[in-house]
């Protein structure tokens, strides 16, 4: 509790198989959500058509990517089929700052790091309903090729193997119930008692009471 940031934002980790319609789900959250916001990644991927820059990802060249993570500039990054992701440390902080709770949609590795710094965070891993539908998936939005379809399949295998490193799993079969699940979670994190100290303390003292702390 006494690592938590206070006044500022909090942090979101959303995981999930690539496929499992996590970027849909967590764009119609933070439309739903208020306050709430999405950090953008920086990517050496190269841009899928309709894809834009600044707003899909900031999409860089793997030298420049690589100059970012020299200048330890990444809060979290990962080699991900291939290709660099990551969060700008800067990034997740400045949106923090201004008192926005932020989701990271980011890979089962990139979770790991951000978990390792310490910086008190919610999790939450969203499953496919099962190995077919997410191959479905992945073959009817007909973006990638059969080779890098079979990679991503490969990847997913091992990532739905890491739910349990999440405080919450949500499966992803109706778009609807999943961001009502979401919103419930992020809801539920913004009125913990850690969270809510402050204000709770001031109402305390209106009573001319001292909180008493935690046992
Ligand atoms: P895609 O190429 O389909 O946009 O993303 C591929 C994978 O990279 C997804 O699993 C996605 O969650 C992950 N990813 C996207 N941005 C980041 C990031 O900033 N950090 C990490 N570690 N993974 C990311």
């Amino acid at each position: 509790m006494s690592n938590d940031p206070g006044g500022g934002g909090r942090l979101f980790v959303v995981s999930a198989p690539s496929g499992t319609g996590k970027t849909t789900v967590v764009e119609r959250l933070v439309q739903v959500v208020p306050g709430l916001t999405m950090s953008r990644s920086y990517t050496s991927r190269e841009a899928r058509a309709g894809e834009r820059d600044g707003i899909d990802y900031n999409f860089v060249s793997r030298p420049a990517f690589e100059a970012m993570v020299g200048r330890g500039e990444f809060l979290e990054y990962a080699d991900v089929f291939g290709n660099y992701y990551g969060t700008r440390r800067a990034d997740a902080e400045h949106l923090m700052a201004s008192g926005k709770d932020v989701v990271l949609v980011i890979d089962v590795q990139g979770a790991g790091q951000v978990r390792a710094t310490g910086i008190p965070l919610v999790t939450i891993f969203v499953l496919p309903p099962s190995f077919d539908v997410l191959e479905q998936r992945l073959r009817g939005r007909g973006k990638d090729s059969d080779a890098a379809i079979r990679r991503r399949l490969d990847t997913a295998r091992a990532e739905v193997a890491a739910y349990e490193e999440y405080e919450y799993v949500v499966v992803n079969d109706d778009l609807d119930a999943c961001v009502t699940s979401m919103r419930s979670i992020i809801q539920a994190a913004r009125v913990t008692c850690a969270r809510v100290r402050p204000r709770a303390d001031a109402i305390v003292k209106t009573f001319g009471a001292l909180p008493v702390g935690p046992a």
